[in-house]
């Protein structure tokens, strides 16, 4: 099955036909349709499953598709365990959405805040980052989510064990009620479930 058949737009299959994808990965496969329909996922999925872009092609599709004007506002959230998760991340949402008019940063500790405060100013639609420095930047209100329309949870367990938990419900806490939930994890632990618990009230699939 090409990728095509999934309900991606012409830009995004150009971009993906650019990086070499042939076919769809079967997380791509499973996940793809049920993050467009609009519906919260866990999903089960180690590295190298090509888990990123199950997650990244339909936020694409959907942002793409709904322009309305929204300011300045950052859409979709993907919080990451690591500043090298993260990056790597973004560089793959920036590959995904080059043909877009879509924009994308990682924000994580270690480096000045400053300039990821300025960038930050200028807007931008995905935000990817490590749960810290989000925390941080958020407490200097160089974020705003009143638009957020969806949180990633990459790597649930691997955040679960770093220690994270505390951070990520404080983050949620800040974010609509109104938005799409997807947590990815290469396995499930009740630190993972309570996380995904969290995300109370919404319907789940599962994946994978
Ligand atoms: P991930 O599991 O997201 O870390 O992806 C693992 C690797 O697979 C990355 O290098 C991706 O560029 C690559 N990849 C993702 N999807 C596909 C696909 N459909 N076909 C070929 N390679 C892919």
């Amino acid at each position: 099955m090409p990728f095509s058949n999934l309900g991606l737009c012409d830009p995004i299959v150009k971009a993906i036909e650019e990086q070499g994808y042939k076919t769809p990965t079967p997380i791509q496969k499973q996940a793809i349709p049920i993050i467009l329909s609009g519906k919260d996922l866990i999903a089960t999925a180690q590295t190298g499953t090509g888990k990123t872009a199950s997650f990244v092609l339909p936020m694409l599709e959907k942002f793409n598709q709904d322009r309305t004007l929204r300011g300045k506002r950052i859409r979709a959230l993907i919080l990451t365990p690591t500043r090298e998760l993260a990056v790597q991340v973004e560089a793959s949402v920036a590959q995904y959405s080059k043909h877009l008019n879509l924009s994308s940063m990682a924000i994580y500790g270690g480096v000045d805040a400053e300039a990821q405060k300025e960038r930050l100013i200028e807007g931008v639609d995905i935000l990817v980052a490590t749960p810290g420095r989000l925390l941080d930047l958020a407490h200097q209100r160089a974020l705003h989510f009143d638009e957020l329309e969806v949180l990633v949870l990459d790597e649930a367990d691997r955040m679960v064990d770093m220690g994270f938990i505390g951070d990520i419900e404080k983050i949620i806490d800040r974010l609509p009620d109104a938005r799409q939930n997807l947590l990815f994890s290469a396995t499930m632990n009740p630190g993972v479930q309570h996380l995904a618990n969290s995300f109370a009230d919404s319907k789940m699939s599962e994946a994978a």
